[in-house]
């Protein structure tokens, strides 16, 4: 099990220090955002063919005491595809796809859920509590479910209402904030330290980054202990990206990979505070109001703006912003030729490669990873096709005359 030795902290502005004490930068709370650090080694790093145990495989670069994983729904380990008929359409011959929507609750919330969920079990906590756009409500109802605690949500008044209804179904107490998601954050952060919760909201708690980091070990092991030339993923919050940065670096200070790949952040055009800020070559974010059908990424005002500024810079890589349409289209392509169901936010990552490949930020022959990031099964009013079903009488004839009508059969 891994020890933090140290952590690195980093203010609104984009500076950062070291600090030796681990306790110390927790104690910091809202002014930082704070990244563990261990004593890297290639000891850290799991050898051996992949196993079901998922995340957990790589609990040695996680922060947890030693003793048995008490969470009880399988996490991570989810596939790495390649797809020939999206290598096709997108004209991306070393195209692969981490398919994040493979989770209990089909996004990547998931791995940051099941880490909280698994230190409240051991420290004892009785209700844990976040807040959240969407999928990290439903991913912490659910798994606060399997591991019997308490869960109280806050959402923007405006969440998706399927959304909703899962996050209730599975018992969770959920509050609607009326002035945005913002504004629900705040009063989940009052409301945690001032009744004593586990507070699992993205990117203050260490523990989200220090999860979703393990999808980046999980690529590279996956592609034979390679580093691929550049990772693509979309961005909210920001913590998505920056664990996979952090999941990369560790790698390259355990001594097993060589190199970062280039990490590209695709935001939503209507709302792109932090590919602005990469414009403007500035270090700190201005908040937008957003604007966007994709709600995973509806994140105005950004919790890591900042760092994930600094990831994408140091790693070589850049920003893309893509409208709501290119992500129809992105969503209809991800199904059609990977048979990768894919929500708004979770298909920004591919059409913000469509992008990229047009602008040259991605080479064609290049290895490059997109990051599938929340399941269409939880949206399913952007199922949008023109598609029509052909309605007949059980017939064989018949059925002969409507496929000829299509001009195929
Ligand atoms: C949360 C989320 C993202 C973005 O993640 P951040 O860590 O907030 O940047 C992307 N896609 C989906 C589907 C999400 O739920």
């Amino acid at each position: 099990m891994g020890t933090p030795v140290a952590a690195t902290v980093t203010f609104e502005d984009g500076t950062s220090r070291c600090v030796d004490d681990v306790a110390q930068a927790l104690a910091l709370g809202d002014v930082a955002r704070v990244e563990l650090l261990y004593e890297y080694g290639p000891d850290l790093v799991p050898r051996g063919p992949l196993d079901p145990i998922g995340m957990w495989r790589y609990r040695d670069l996680l922060p947890l005491d030693p003793g048995p994983i008490a969470y009880p729904l399988p996490v991570g380990g989810t596939p790495l595809i390649a797809p020939p008929g999206l290598r096709r359409a997108s004209g991306c011959d070393g195209l692969w796809v981490k398919d994040e929507t493979r989770g209990p609750t089909g996004s990547n919330k998931d791995r940051a859920t099941a880490l909280v969920l698994e230190q409240a079990l051991r420290q004892g906590h009785e209700t844990v509590s976040c807040a959240s756009t969407g999928n990290v409500a439903v991913s912490l109802a659910v798994g606060a479910a399997a591991a019997g605690k308490r869960a109280v949500i806050f959402v923007p008044a405006e969440v998706d209402d399927t959304k909703l209804a899962f996050m209730l179904f599975a018992g969770a107490t959920v509050v609607k904030v009326r002035q945005g998601y913002a504004a629900a954050f705040r009063l989940s952060r009052e409301a945690a330290r001032a009744f004593g919760w586990c507070d699992r909201n993205t990117g203050v708690n260490p523990l989200t980054v220090e999860a979703k980091k393990t999808v980046a070990l999980e690529i590279w092991e996956q592609l034979g202990r390679t580093v691929p030339d550049a990772v693509v993923a979309p961005v909210g919050d920001g913590p998505t990206l920056c664990g996979l940065a952090k999941g990369f670096r560790e790698l390259v200070a355990c001594g097993v990979a060589e190199r970062m790949p280039r990490l590209i952040g695709v935001q939503a055009e209507g709302c792109q505070p932090i590919k602005r800020a990469w414009e403007a070559h500035a270090s700190r974010v201005e908040p937008v109001q957003p604007a966007t059908i994709a709600d995973g990424i509806a994140v105005g005002d950004p919790i890591s703006g900042a760092l994930a500024l600094r990831d994408v810079r140091q790693s070589g890589g850049g920003f893309i912003a893509v409208s709501d349409a290119e992500l129809l289209k992105a969503m209809r392509e991800l199904a059609a030729w990977a048979g990768v169901l894919a929500e708004p936010a979770g298909a920004a990552a591919y059409a913000g490669l469509l992008r990229a490949l047009e602008c040259g930020l991605v080479g064609r022959q290049e290895r490059v990873v997109i990051l599938v990031t929340g399941t269409l099964l939880k949206t399913p009013r952007f199922a949008r096709s023109d598609g029509r079903p052909l309605e007949i009488d059980a017939d064989l004839g018949e059925l002969e005359r409507a496929l000829a009508g299509l001009g195929t059969s």
